[in-house]
């Protein structure tokens, strides 16, 4: 207890997993908690200050799955191990304890393990310092050991770490109050973890270097970032050196911003309701690797600024298209093709095994198969992913995948300590080792036969880990052992008696010697495997980028021929021209029904040149509008991060950041209502949309009363096309507003048009020049099934709201008799019949009278 104690008192936060023996035990609180998230069973063991310990425990072996269970419903893990033999404790005296040490601490940001991450996902830790209006960000994936940094200004802190999409936010507790809200979890770190000098002094010892200059100049607010990350890496990894590539530096200026709202609304990487499927990504993820895909997952997360960079991108997928050899050869080649990246990271971490030097030499051997398919006349991106993988026979890496081919048995254990990972005839000490321990099995067998034979019982030899080798008899049969005195009693259970032999007991050492020995000499091949590995680690995970950027390449290529899409033509202009569009999602959506997709067009051109910079969009409900505006954020965002659109062409030019206003719902976590949450949207649009940013806005005012929504809507308006003056698309159900393409010079109406036809409303989700003249909100409720009573209602209000004069225009609009709305139908009769009564002259039988003939009335 004493030792639990201290580990403990370590890592309050954490479930402390503690080994012993063939489990590991949880106690006191942890046990309660751990018991309730995994289902396991509470029981109780000794006493603690008098109360016994409340205790639950999970089998070593299927600690992972537990594990995993906890990362995920939100806990921290600490795992501490045995760290040396129980033999050895023995001798320090029979009542010694075995040492034990935490040797790892699991969070959400620094999973390694195979059976705890996702594997096309990346797994980020960031790391967020901020410094009065500047901020920075680090972050790495430790299973990969990839390491960024960038400044942003705090404003620019939520895009940027919305951008990456972290497991886990690292924040000094001074900071704290100033983080952006966060849906990943955040773990508040001690302000001096956030010294830049600390830092300084990190970096030196992590990398070897003199200091973070070796690098690149970093800025102290970087600095701090970068420290609190390194800095809980190592925390986490419990002196296992965690192997990191230097800390890349990311520009400010290279990707398109997107913020956190415009992400979840776009639904890039996750769909409104939570999973991948449904969003882009999951649309257009044809990727065939773990490392491929977490690579397209980034480009999509992050589009690039960069002429230059997209247009490599874009070549290299036109390449591929003209050759289709070479991209079913790819396809062939990178099916399947293993993780090397965090194969690679585990061997480092000294939590590696057979299979991941197994997946080391199949993603080598792949590699040699996928480099002889990009030819010389392919252009430069295809090519330098080539060259990473480019290795002779004679090269290190040549000779590591010959090596490991010709090393590994065909069936491996997870772990090397499980030993048969080496195959037969790859090393003679190994092969003697084994031959001695199999061909004495064989004498186990003679030995039993004879012993049969002898007593004229047919006893069999048999093996545990206590007894090693022993005679097993039944009751009956030990009777004629017990009579001759070459078989000693070892044991007697329930239904069988164990005996052994002074040759038996000879024999039971031989092998295990035998076994040990082919163990230790597995062991050391293994050691002088993963050494090998480290030595070349940096040329394995150039390899293995190599492959991803090939599977990205490939992947892409494969989903445009599929869907017929087009490079995009992209330009510093400020125009956005789209032929023929299509949503990538609900294209793929509605190919599993009968209707199919109906493509649009649109024209934009923030300088007013080939079209309007404002373009206000309205129609019936359901008739298309929110599925037209997405379309044109989408399509910005594939063809930026150097993907084909599916479109007849697209011509754009460069958009700096994507903003869209879609739809709400309350944050009452931070104490917005759906009305505040959309203003807060609205507003940070209308301060930060430049004239290269591209706005969407899908209803904006429909949270409060009419006018004062209309208002805001004219308003906000007036401003993109006046102040911001960038692209912009507005949805709207206030007819009142196409009015203002009269009086703004680059503002247009379009709408999505639909037709009446014998009384039930038919979309055609085309979009044409124009305003709609109305929004058929009422069909549209009846198809949804609103009661026949209430919509017959309606449509009678509606027709006396329109009959007051609903036409186009502000000035129109106040006239809008909302308020009065409701009257009686035809009460005329009844109402005078009523005013004509006095009750207080009538008898009782006068006001019977009255009531029948009221009555009467009505029917
Ligand atoms: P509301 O005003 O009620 O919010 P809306 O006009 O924004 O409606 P959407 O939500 O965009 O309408 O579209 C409604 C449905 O119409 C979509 O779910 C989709 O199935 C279908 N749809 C939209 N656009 C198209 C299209 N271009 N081709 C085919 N079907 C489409």
């Amino acid at each position: 207890m004493a030792q639990y104690l201290a580990a403990k008192a370590y890592h309050p936060d954490a479930l402390l997993f503690f080994r012993m023996g063939d489990f590991y035990e949880l106690f006191f609180e942890d046990a309660e908690k751990a018991a309730a998230a995994l289902g396991i069973t509470l029981t109780r063991r000794g006493q603690h200050q008098g109360d016994p310990i409340p205790m639950a425990g999970v089998p070593w072996r299927q600690s992972e799955g537990y594990i995993a269970k906890a990362i995920r419903a939100g806990f921290t893990v600490a795992v501490c191990d045995q760290i040396e033999d129980p033999a050895e404790a023995k001798k320090r005296g029979s009542k010694s304890i075995v040492r034990r040490a935490v040797t790892r601490v699991i969070t959400p940001g620094t999973l390694t393990e195979d059976g705890l991450l996702e594997a096309g996902s990346a797994n980020l830790l960031a790391a967020a310092a901020i410094d009065g209006a500047e901020a920075a960000l680090a972050a790495a994936d430790v299973s990969t050991g990839s390491v960024f940094v960038r400044a942003v200004p705090l404003a620019g802190l939520a895009d940027a770490l919305g951008a990456i999409g972290p497991a886990e936010v690292l924040v000094s507790d001074a900071a704290y109050d100033r983080l952006p809200t966060q849906t990943a979890p955040v773990t508040p770190r001690p302000q001096i973890k956030a010294d830049p000098r600390a830092a300084e002094r990190r970096i030196a010892a992590l990398y070897g270097v003199a200091g973070s200059a070796s690098f690149g100049e970093f800025s102290r607010v970087e600095l701090s970032a970068l420290g609190l990350l390194l800095d809980y890496v190592e925390l986490t990894q419990a002196g296992a050196a965690p192997r990191l590539e230097p800390p890349r530096r990311m520009g400010a200026l290279s990707e398109m911003a997107i913020d956190p709202a415009t992400r979840a609304a776009l639904e890039i990487d996750r769909s409104q309701r939570g999973g991948r499927e449904g969003s882009l990504l999951h649309a257009l993820d044809r990727t065939l690797t773990a490392p491929g895909a977490r690579l397209l997952a980034e480009r999509i997360a992050r589009p690039s600024l960069d002429r230059a960079e997209i247009g490599a991108r874009l070549d290299a997928i036109a390449w591929l298209l003209e050759a289709p050899a070479a991209l079913q050869g790819l396809k062939a080649a990178l099916k399947g093709a293993p993780d090397m990246a965090r194969a690679v990271t585990r061997l480092a971490l000294g939590r590696g095994g057979p299979r991941d030097l197994a997946s080391l030499a199949e993603g080598l051997r792949r590699a040699t198969a996928c480099c002889g398919l990009i030819a010389a006349d392919a252009p430069e991106a295809l090519r330098a992913a080539a060259a990473r993988l480019a290795f002779g026979p004679t090269d290190p890496l040549g000779q590591l995948q010959a090596e490991l081919a010709a090393a590994l048995s065909a069936d491996l254990p997870l772990l090397a300590r499980d030993g048969g990972f080496i195959a037969a005839g790859f090393d003679p000490a190994l092969d003697a080792a084994r031959a001695l321990r199999d061909d004495s099995r064989a004498v186990v067998a003679g030995l039993q036969a004879r012993y049969a034979d002898e007593t004229g019982q047919p006893i069999k030899i048999r093996h545990n880990a206590v007894l090693g080798y022993h005679l097993e008899a039944t009751t009956k049969q030990a009777e004629a052992l017990q009579r001759d005195a070459r078989f000693i009693h070892r044991q007697t259970t329930a239904n069988a008696m164990r005996f052994t032999t002074v040759e038996l007991a000879d024999l039971d050492a031989r092998i295990s010697r035998a076994g040990e020995e082919a163990l230790a000499r597995e062991m050391a091949l293994f050691s002088g495997f993963v050494a090998q590995v480290e030595g070349l680690s940096s040329a394995l995970r150039a390899a293995a980028d190599g492959q991803a950027a090939l599977d990205v390449a490939t992947a892409s290529a494969g989903w445009a021929l599929e869907t017929d899409a087009v490079r995009p033509e992209i330009d510093d202009s400020g125009a956005f021209l789209l032929e023929a569009g299509r949503h990538p999602v609900v294209e793929a959506a509605l190919r599993k029904t009968a209707a199919g997709f109906v493509p649009n067009n649109a024209r934009l051109d923030a300088d007013g040149l080939s079209g309007p910079r404002l373009l206000l969009v309205t129609g019936p409900n359901m008739a298309g509008k929110s599925t037209y505006l997405r379309q044109i954020a989408v399509l910005a965002i594939m063809a930026q991060a150097g993907f084909y659109v599916p479109a007849r062409r697209l011509r754009m030019g460069l958009a700096d950041r994507v903003f869209s206003r879609v739809g709400a719902s309350d944050d009452l976590a931070r104490g917005r209502s759906t009305f505040m949450t959309e203003m807060v949207e609205t507003a940070a649009i209308l301060h930060q949309a430049g004239p290269r940013a591209l706005v969407i806005l899908d209803e904006i005012g429909r949270g409060t009363a009419t006018f004062d929504g209309l208002a805001i809507a004219w308003a906000t308006s007036e401003h993109l096309h006046d102040v911001n003056r960038c692209r912009a698309v507005f949805a709207t159900h206030y007819h009142e507003l196409t009015g203002l393409s009269d009086r703004l010079s680059a503002c247009a109406n379009a709408s999505l048009r639909a037709k009446e036809w014998r009384g039930d409303l038919v979309f055609l989700h085309e979009v044409a020049p124009g305003a709609a003249d109305r929004s058929y909100g009422v069909q549209v409720a009846r198809l949804a099934g609103l009661p026949r009573a209430a919509v017959e209602r309606a449509k009678a209000v509606l027709a006396r709201l329109e009959a007051g004069g609903r036409g186009r225009g502000l000035s129109a609009a106040d006239a809008l008799p909302l308020f009065d709305a409701a009257p009686p139908a035809d009460h005329g009769a009844l109402m005078e019949a009523l005013g004509g009564l006095d009750p207080d002259t009538m008898s009782p039988r006068e006001a019977l009278e009255a009531l029948y003939r009221l009555k009467a009335l009505i029917s």
